[in-house]
């Protein structure tokens, strides 16, 4: 029996899409999906004619790939994944590879890492990035865990993925589950820069009245820009010229504003919560989606609290330029607070991640490329152990340069009424990190006045208490 080079498993889109990728650069595929008529469907018509077996039954898909055998998931995250390894890992052998393509959570990839390694098997998690359009033409790979199994995968990985001008956007991450981790935070900053843009899009249609087109324009031109050419500045643009057909409305306004999450902005939130780094601007995109979630009460409350914005009534020009500096700057902030909570993964995982290696892999076929990453790229190539990335050279200048213009967009938008949580997140972010004096010493006075925890001086060393309120022993007695 003639046998395929990888095999496949979940035909959904992101299922079916890499399959066409892998096989249109020459590798021969086995594929199964639980219900046989995605299969039938797949195969039938856009699988049709090429290198792509599909299979009906586990036992036959395995038997249907080399030895030793490449078996990519792209199933849904969660339990759907552990089912399907239950399921594969009696019809294994020694030596054979399982890939998880999907947003698994990292923690989980670590566990199903160490159970199959401990069976004989290699394992990988790879995060995708890119979507279905990515994952047909060449997304971004993140993958981790086992390192041999990497480098027999990399022939195919390195050609199914995205290409920038510095190669293939596919790197080995570290061990276990520091693929899914950097994929995790990938989309944690995609929750950001999508939180940010559409704060901007609401000030400009709703603080300065810009039409549809004139967003459409506004965006282009933004995007020809080296601050703030990228894909999701592009596609923003994109999306303000597309016309419903049937209302001849902007399809955007038609749209539901709540917005859904699936995971990975909270958990890159959870992470950086219990790693102890400030988080401020993905933290806010995360929330706003929760609140976004609640449109009966926002709808309700409108009709208590709500009253008209008001106009804006100085130079709109100039704003817009100000509104295009503050995008800029929040942006940057975005990126720091992902790599710095990359940078404490690393330590506290041991995953060794190079960090200008992650900002290359993501200059292509990912949702959150953009220009702006062959900085960060230089930044860390610059500098590996570099504390943070507003404090590079790159970005240094860039933000003291616009400070001025973002305090003013976000002091705008809280005269107007529009809530700009990741705009102002971001500005807290830079005074925060940039402040050597913060208020927390009254904090810890007031830790000491009512709990006794203690504190540090500034002026000597040691540990401090101090008898805030005497205690009156002639009151203790009678109380
Ligand atoms: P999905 O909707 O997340 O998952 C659907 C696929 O999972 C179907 O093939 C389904 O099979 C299979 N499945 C679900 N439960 C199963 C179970 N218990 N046993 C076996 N198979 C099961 O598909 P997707 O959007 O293509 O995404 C695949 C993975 O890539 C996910 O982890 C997703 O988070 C990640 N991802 C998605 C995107 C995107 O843009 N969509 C981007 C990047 C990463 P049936 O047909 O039988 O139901």
């Amino acid at each position: 029996m003639i046998q395929q080079q990888i095999g496949l498993i979940g035909l959904a889109v992101m299922g079916e899409n890499l399959a066409l990728n892998i096989e249109r650069q020459g590798f021969s595929l086995a594929v199964y999906n639980r219900s046989r008529e995605k299969t039938d469907a797949f195969t039938a018509k856009r699988a049709q004619g090429k290198n792509i077996q599909g299979t009906y039954s586990i036992a036959d898909f395995v038997s249907a790939v080399e030895r030793p055998r490449k078996i990519l998931l792209m199933v849904q995250a969660g339990k759907p994944v552990d089912a399907v390894i239950s399921q594969l890992q009696p019809l294994l052998e020694v030596g054979d590879t399982i890939i998880d393509g999907g947003n698994s959570l990292y923690e989980e990839t670590a566990r199903r890492s160490r159970d199959l390694e401990h069976a004989g098997l290699k394992y990988v998690g790879m995060g995708v990035s890119g979507g279905e359009i990515g994952a047909l033409l060449g997304p971004s790979l993140m993958p981790g865990g086992n390192k041999t199994a990497y480098e027999e995968l990399a022939p195919i990985l390195t050609k199914i993925a995205a290409q920038v001008a510095d190669g293939a956007c596919v790197t080995y991450l570290g061990l276990e589950g520091a693929g899914h981790y950097v994929k995790m935070v990938h989309n944690g900053i995609e929750y950001g820069d999508m939180q940010l843009i559409a704060e901007v899009y609401d000030l400009l249609k709703h603080a300065l009245g810009f039409d549809h087109q004139q967003l459409h324009d506004i965006f282009s031109q933004w995007n020809t820009t080296e601050e703030l050419n990228s894909y999701l500045i592009e596609v923003t643009a994109d999306i303000f010229q597309r016309i419903d057909p049937e209302t001849h409305h902007p399809i955007v306004e038609l749209i539901s504003d709540a917005a859904e999450q699936k995971g990975t902005g909270r958990w890159t939130v959870m992470s950086a919560l219990e790693l102890g780094i400030y988080l401020p601007t993905i933290t806010a995109a995360v929330e706003v989606r929760s609140l976004s979630a609640a449109k009966q009460e926002r709808v309700e409350t409108a009709k208590l609290l709500k009253t008209s914005i008001e106009p804006y009534d100085g130079d709109i020009p100039v704003l817009v330029n100000k509104i295009r500096d503050a995008l800029y700057c929040s942006k940057i902030c975005a990126y720091a607070q992902g790599m710095s909570l990359l940078k404490a993964a690393s330590d506290r995982y041991s995953y060794a991640f190079n960090l200008s290696e992650i900002a290359r892999i993501w200059k292509g076929g990912c949702i959150i490329r953009a220009k702006l990453l062959e900085s960060i790229q230089t930044a860390y190539q610059q500098n590996p152990d570099l504390p943070n990335l507003l404090v590079a050279p790159e970005f240094k200048q860039a933000i003291l340069d616009r400070q001025q213009a973002w305090r003013e967009v976000v002091s705008v938008a809280a005269q107007v009424g529009i809530p700009t949580p990741a705009l102002s997140a971001s500005l807290h972010y830079f005074d925060g990190y940039r402040h050597d004096r913060s208020p927390q010493n009254l904090t810890q006075a007031q830790r000491d006045y009512f709990g006794a925890h203690t504190y540090e001086r500034t002026d000597k060393p040691g540990v401090f208490h101090t008898e805030w309120t005497p205690i009156d022993a002639a009151s203790l007695q009678t109380s």
